[in-house]
């Protein structure tokens, strides 16, 4: 029996199964793009939040000819976390007879995680870097798949966090730009993110994928003791375990104030490298200029 604190819900496993599935499919509705026809490309890491999306988009998606279903994989070239994780997703993909396509940091920056993380011109903690080009790869991933829509599995865990974070920082640029992007909120050159799960909080997520029996790879990245991200994450699940539902209210005030939240500067085309970005250049390229390297143009 599942015990949901912030709904007062108490679920035996068919029936938590049905509460993740519909909430999903009604997330999915409201972020509106599968109505219609869609090339949908889903950030597979191969971790659980990915693997749940994929298979749940398969499901509720894949008998839809007008929507075309592929997964993407961003290997960050860290060697000792990757390798298997990437294997995983390449085994449900096959499974599902899904189109995958594996893009490196190494293709696309010229460097892996392991030698940016040596490098001795580094000056910011590993995930500074990381993100930046995850964010970019997704992009170019998504592009070389012809995707019109990006899913990632970013569950309400995650999705409370980017909103918080975004908010003690003051950086309302980024509250602006974060997905779901509809129609009215697309940016040139970049592709429109769905995130079906940001609704279902990551106990539930790791539960829902044992319950279907779904393989998937539950390694920690060796950099991850240096993310700041870890922070807000403790500091969300002690407002939680004090204030049961602040994470579903977060995400409910941002609903209600994203489309009042406008992007100050407007997308150009990077000096060096030509991706979107809203400065002369882009972070990616700022970022991997700093320790020496180039990003290609
Ligand atoms: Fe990259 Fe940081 Fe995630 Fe590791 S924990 S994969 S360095 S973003
Ligand atoms: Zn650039």
């Amino acid at each position: 029996m599942y015990f949901a604190r912030y709904s007062g819900e108490h679920l035996c496993d068919e029936h938590f199964r049905a509460s993740v599935e519909k909430r999903v499919r009604r997330e999915l509705r409201k972020q509106g793009p599968f109505l219609r026809e869609a090339r949908v490309a889903v950030a597979l890491s191969g971790g659980k939040d990915s693997v749940v999306t994929l298979r749940l988009l398969h499901e509720a998606l894949g008998a839809n000819p007008r929507i075309h279903l592929s997964a993407v994989t961003i290997d960050e070239g860290i060697a000792s976390y990757r390798p298997p994780s990437v294997e995983a997703a390449a085994r449900h993909c096959k499974e599902l007879g899904i189109e995958h396509h594996v893009l490196s940091y190494e293709e696309t920056a010229g460097v892996t995680m392991d030698k940016m993380v040596a490098n001795p011109l580094r000056t910011l903690a590993p995930c500074a870097y990381c993100g930046v080009l995850r964010r970019r790869n997704l992009n170019e991933a998504a592009k070389r798949v012809r995707a019109t829509h990006l899913a990632t599995g970013h569950n309400l865990d995650d999705y409370a966090q980017s909103i918080l974070m975004n908010h003690l920082r003051g950086d309302t640029e980024r509250l602006a730009r974060m997905g779901p992007h509809r129609p009215e909120r697309v940016q040139p050159g970049l592709i429109p993110r769905v995130l079906p799960l940001r609704l279902i909080p990551e106990k539930e997520v790791a539960l829902y994928a044992i319950l279907r029996g779904w393989e998937f790879h539950d390694g920690e990245c060796p950099y991850s003791v240096e993310a700041t991200r870890g922070r807000f994450r403790d500091l969300l699940l002690d407002l939680e375990e004090k204030e049961p539902g602040t994470r579903h209210a977060l995400v409910a005030g941002y609903d209600r104030l994203a489309p009042l939240l406008h992007s100050g500067s407007a997308l150009r085309a990077c000096d060096a490298c030509g991706e979107p970005t809203s400065g002369a250049r882009c972070r990616a390229c700022v970022l991997v200029e700093g320790v020496g390297g180039r990003m290609p143009a």
